[in-house]
């Protein structure tokens, strides 16, 4: 199997009726770039900055920040790299900013509710992204939008911040995309109103599960209501891709969902344009991708949305694929 999945490294990702789905990769770090390449995927889908910022005692600079964008754009040679600002919050702590013990870290101070309250931080970040933008294919994306307001803000500090640096002479990519995470379900319920404006989503559903199923993506005793396959998520998965695409903007996903076999041709059938996934995932994910007909994938998918149970919805794939 290792070796037929190698002869697609250079492949484009087509089903066999002959539509492309783009295949990309989450990173952490700059390191990650070349398990990336080696894998063929067509580009980075996210690529999680968090890690830039753990596993030391204080922020890092701006300058560090640009080069680690830097090197990413540079060794990924024009290819689209989704960049995610800082996700700090839930499972990932930064002991040296001190914010204050949380009930309900999931549900609390973090990601971008933490950038738009210490702008600091968040404009140090986007300086660093908008200088290195240069270097290659960069979007911004902004994790954890639970409303509009807070991706008007976020954009509002990123053009900002655009408009100085060019002020000061500084050389900034032209057309940058700005897109966000779906990952709240109050913004996949009205993801037709954020159509109109970004440039693209990015559905994260490991979150999303967790908040539509209201169960802990953490906790053990609850994992049994961690559901993909759920038909609640299928149907908010659904509606997302249907409002980008009414206004002609893309979709991908980032979530873990994206590289699992089962889930796979649901999301061809729904018309996912992006999938994002571990770099070891993807030769596997184009193989299965190649073998099947988007428009098998697309009945499929509309007889899952009307089911009930994931249980009902795994069974169907595994009988038609
Ligand atoms: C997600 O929530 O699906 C996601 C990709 O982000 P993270 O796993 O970093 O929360
Ligand atoms: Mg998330």
């Amino acid at each position: 199997q290792k070796v037929e999945w190698a002869k697609l490294v250079n492949e484009k990702t087509v089903s066999k009726d002959g539509h492309h789905v783009e295949l990309a990769a989450n990173i952490g770090t700059p390191a990650d770039v070349r398990g990336v390449l080696e894998n063929g995927a067509e580009g980075v889908g996210l690529y999680r900055t968090e890690f830039l910022y753990m596993g030391r005692t204080d922020l890092p600079t701006e300058d560090e920040q640009y080069e680690a964008y830097k090197t990413v754009l540079e060794k990924m040679e024009g290819k689209p790299v989704v960049v995610r600002t800082l996700d700090i919050g839930g499972d990932k702590e930064l002991p040296y900013l001190k914010l204050p013990h949380e009930l309900n870290p999931f549900l609390g101070f973090r990601a971008i509710r933490l950038c738009l309250e210490k702008t600091e931080i968040f404009r140090t970040q986007l300086r660093a992204l908008l200088r290195a933008s240069k270097y290659g294919n960069l979007k911004i994306m902004f994790p954890m939008i639970a409303t509009l307001d807070e991706f008007r803000e976020a954009k509002a500090v990123l053009l900002d911040e655009k408009k100085k640096l060019l002020a000061e002479g500084t050389e900034v990519l032209e057309t940058i995309e700005i897109g966000i995470m779906v990952e709240i379900p109050s913004t996949a319920i009205i993801s037709d109103v954020f159509a109109k404006e970004v440039d693209f989503f990015s559905i994260g559903t490991n979150d999303l599960i967790q908040y539509t199923m209201a169960a802990d993506r953490m906790n053990e005793k609850v994992s049994y209501l961690y559901q993909p396959y759920n038909p609640a998520i299928l149907r908010l998965i659904n509606m997302v891709i249907k409002a980008a695409h009414n206004e002609g903007k893309w979709v991908g996903m980032c979530g873990e969902m994206a590289g699992d076999e089962i889930a796979i041709p649901l999301l061809l059938g729904l018309g996912l344009d992006e999938f994002s996934m571990s770099a070891t995932s993807i030769l596997p994910s184009r193989s299965q991708l190649t073998q099947l007909t988007k428009s098998e994938a697309s009945q499929l998918a509309q007889k899952a949305l009307a089911m009930g149970t994931a249980e009902e919805v795994v069974a169907l794939v595994k009988e038609m694929f």
